[in-house]
């Protein structure tokens, strides 16, 4: 004989009406307890209610309009990877010539920067010439450069930390040194091959 009312989870064992080991006691017991015997009674009538309803789905595109309103925090290497992911061509050969065309370019600016930067008269004549307005032009096309190959949420702490002219500079060194790299091997690679 069971001495005490039944836990939330017995009256649902018998709402379900399941008919495992155990389950004969608690029918035992709403026999005789009145009180067990309502509250399983109620429990029917809510689990009876809620069977009746219309079982609704969500929109297909419930998904995709949520999440085009959740800022979604994309760290900078992984949207780096993808930006050069959808930025190379598919087939080997494309990707070698991309690949030389960048870092042939890469290259170039590079040495631009370095004749530059040890020529400050050139810089304070060029600068003259080109004037605010241009200069303004120059930095906003470098922006929306970073932004489309970083996301906007690694501009905020470049920004944050006023390295940006720094790491666009780091970034294209990086990128002559890796395409550099890749070219190396990919010569070395074809000429054992051939
Ligand atoms: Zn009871």
């Amino acid at each position: 004989m069971n001495h005490r009312h039944l836990l939330p989870n017995e009256i649902d064992l018998l709402v379900d009406g399941e008919a495992g080991f155990g389950v004969a006691p608690l029918r035992a017991h709403i026999l005789e307890c009145a009180e067990c015997r309502e509250r399983v009674e109620d429990a029917r009538v809510v689990v009876d209610a809620l069977e009746s309803l219309p079982h609704f789905a969500p929109d297909s595109r419930l998904a995709d309009r949520v999440m085009a309103q959740v800022p979604v925090f994309v760290p900078a290497h992984v949207a780096a990877r993808d930006s050069v992911r959808r930025w190379l061509p598919q087939s080997a050969a494309a990707r070698t010539a991309a690949v030389a065309v960048g870092t042939s370019v890469a290259g170039a600016l590079t040495l631009a920067m370095i004749w530059l930067a040890t020529q400050s008269d050139a810089v304070l004549f060029i600068s003259g010439l080109l004037g605010d307005r241009v200069r303004g032009a120059v930095a906003a096309a470098a922006r929306d450069f970073a932004v489309a190959l970083l996301g906007e949420s690694a501009l905020t702490t470049l920004q944050a930390t006023g390295a940006l002219g720094v790491t666009l500079l780091l970034l294209g060194f990086l990128l002559t040194a890796v395409g550099t790299v890749a070219g190396i091997r990919r010569l070395a690679t074809a000429g054992r091959r051939a």
